[in-house]
């Protein structure tokens, strides 16, 4: 299986699993948000696999087109920040996938979308699934020398831990932020679609 293949793979699981997750998400959102977190996820990413299904390049290309096709149709809040963070951070896999390249890739995304999100760990965003996520995985790679996929499986628990930190604390930014202290006691849902996606690409990876 070619790099290029893997990618078009992993969109594929990540399309089924929010296709499968809509309902969840979307009720995740209406307890702090407008309810369509789910739709909007979907709908990214099955328009992330039309285009991709359309496309053939490298691994790099590959990502900034889904990346694209999630500005365009998620919309919101999580559109450009899932989106627009895949097609800076694709740059990094210019070279293609390798241990160097993805531990580059994973720093490149968590900077701009807190960058563009403005917010940081313990404001109740993707962020808190994002950064654990990101530190553990780079720490595994180049600290602990772990291969990539060993590192994807801790980094995966990093996310987790993340997604459940969400649920104690209070929004400070997003649409949750507006409930103020309402905000506490729930989970918050990109933090939450941000470890299905994760999730699909270990599963993809192992
Ligand atoms: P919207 O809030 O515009 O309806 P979505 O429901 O699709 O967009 O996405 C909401 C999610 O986006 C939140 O659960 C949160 O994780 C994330 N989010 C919102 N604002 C920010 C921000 N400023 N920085 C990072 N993530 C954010
Ligand atoms: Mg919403
Ligand atoms: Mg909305």
């Amino acid at each position: 299986e070619t790099q290029s293949e893997a990618i078009h793979e992993a969109v594929e699981a990540m399309a089924d699993r929010l296709a499968e997750e809509k309902e969840h998400l979307t009720d995740l959102d209406s307890a702090i948000g407008d309810a369509d977190h789910g739709a909007n996820m979907n709908r990214g990413f099955q328009a992330a696999l039309e285009r991709l299904e359309e496309t053939d390049g490298d691994p790099a290309e590959l990502v900034k087109t889904a990346g694209v096709a999630l500005v365009s149709e998620v919309g919101g809040a999580a559109g450009p920040l899932y989106g627009g963070s895949l097609m800076k951070a694709s740059q990094e896999l210019e070279d293609g996938i390798t241990a160097e390249t993805t531990v580059a890739f994973a720093e490149r995304y968590l900077e701009t979308v807190e960058e563009r999100g403005k917010a940081s760990v313990g404001d109740k965003t993707m962020v808190d699934a994002i950064t654990p996520a990101v530190h553990t995985y780079k720490k595994a790679v180049e600290v602990d020398d772990h291969d990539p996929l060993e590192a994807l499986g801790k980094a995966v628990d990093a996310a987790e831990r993340g997604v459940a930190f969400t649920t104690p604390i209070r929004a400070k930014k997003g649409r949750a932020s507006y409930l103020g202290w309402r905000s506490v006691g729930h989970q918050d849902p990109g933090a939450t679609s941000t470890l299905y996606l994760l999730e699909e690409l270990l599963a993809v990876a192992t």
